[in-house]
């Protein structure tokens, strides 16, 4: 085991604070990766503060992380000390179930999770990337794209890939209208996506100071949601909606947005239950998906397909001292349109 330093909270109620824990020694097929950047995902708050009801304390967060590799297991042979990697929001899975098998490791039964999940070797909660290093098995471990920025690169991991598998399976492209509501880490990287793809991008948002940016990133069409008049332009003319909303929402007029057989795409996962009126779905055969992040070989296939169109997040570098802070304005839809931490600031928590 060695040491290594970070931020976690203690508790659902305590901001985090810095924290030391220990990590395992690199296996033979593991890969130690000093951690330069990291997002800050809305899914980093519902875990700290036990939103979900399933975090084990202390809560050290992150799951967008990109870094160098400092040292590899005798077996890696897919790295070498000194490349450029990311991590997203999954560090293992039992590699042999059909889900496993077809790609899909983020539905494994088994899947080990960035943080939060037990640590197989040395036990206790996995611990994120809000820390200086990580030891990840080489197989759960990214390729950045050579020439690829890497603080706005990093919420590729959790953010892009989490809007960039949906649009996949459910054929977003040309000829295809496509909405994604909620202009905030994931929104923004679906419309930016969405847009490459060649689909047409509508963004529904709850903030007119938005508007312009969504224009900016990509969306053809911007739609106040709160607003019935608009809303109603578009009823029933959409072939995929995406909904990021991390917040407790009315669903009813974005299935009155969807034509004919239909989806509406669930990524956001507010605490509390969202209601589901059965006369906005039943009677167009709609249908009511959820998706969860992507396979790590999708998750290559997006980085690989961001660098060839120049798509990053736009974002706004913390050091890890104010994250408590970036918490607050994230609730308040105050982020343009991602916080990424500089790790390098833990250097100076960890003397504090
Ligand atoms: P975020 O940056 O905070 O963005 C959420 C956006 O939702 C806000 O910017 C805001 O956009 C909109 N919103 C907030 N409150 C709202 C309300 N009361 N009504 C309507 N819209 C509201 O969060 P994020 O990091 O993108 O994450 C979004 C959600 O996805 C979280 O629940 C997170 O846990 C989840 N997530 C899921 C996956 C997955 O694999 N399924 C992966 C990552 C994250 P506007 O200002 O434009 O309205
Ligand atoms: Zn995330
Ligand atoms: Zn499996």
């Amino acid at each position: 085991m060695f040491v290594c330093t970070g931020f976690a909270a203690q508790s659902a109620k305590e901001p985090l604070a810095p924290f030391t824990f220990n990590r395992r020694d690199v296996g033979e097929t593991d890969v130690r990766i000093d951690i330069l950047f990291c997002g800050v995902c809305h899914s980093d708050i519902h875990y700290a503060r036990n939103e979900w009801r399933f975090t084990t304390y202390p809560a050290c967060p992150g799951h967008e992380i990109v870094g160098k590799v400092a040292e590899v297991g005798s077996k890696v042979r897919k790295f070498k000390v000194g490349d450029t990697v990311g991590v997203g929001c999954m560090v293992d899975s039992c590699r042999k179930c059909s889900a496993c098998q077809a790609g899909l490791e983020q539905y494994c039964d088994g899947m080990i999770g960035t943080y939060g999940a037990v640590e197989p070797v040395i036990g206790g909660p996995t611990h994120g990337g809000y820390s200086n290093a990580i030891v990840v098995d080489q197989d759960f471990v990214l390729r950045m794209p050579e020439g690829m920025d890497l603080s706005t690169s990093a919420p590729l991991l959790c953010a892009g890939i989490t809007l960039y598998s949906p649009l996949r399976h459910w054929k977003a492209g040309p000829g295809k209208k496509v909405g994604i509501v909620g202009l905030g880490g994931l929104g923004h990287m679906g419309v930016k996506i969405a847009n490459a793809m060649g689909a047409h991008t509508v963004l529904f948002t709850t903030s007119p100071s938005k508007v312009a940016d969504a224009k900016r990133l990509g969306a053809k069409e911007v739609v106040l949601s709160n607003n019935a008049e608009d809303m109603a332009k578009h009823a029933s003319s959409f072939d995929l909606i995406i909904d990021t909303v991390a917040a407790t929402h009315d669903l009813a007029p974005l299935f009155a947005l969807l034509k004919q057989d239909t989806t509406l795409v669930q990524v956001g996962v507010p605490e509390h239950p969202l209601e589901v009126a059965m006369f906005s779905l039943v009677p167009k055969r709609r249908a009511f998906a959820g998706s969860m992040i992507g396979g790590i070989a999708e998750t290559q296939e997006m980085l690989d397909f961001c660098a060839k169109h120049k798509i990053t997040a736009d974002v706004e570098i913390i050091p890890i001292q104010k994250i408590n802070e970036a918490y607050e304005r994230m609730l308040k839809s105050d982020v343009k349109y991602r916080f990424t931490i500089d790790m390098a600031s833990l250097k100076s928590a960890s003397a504090a």
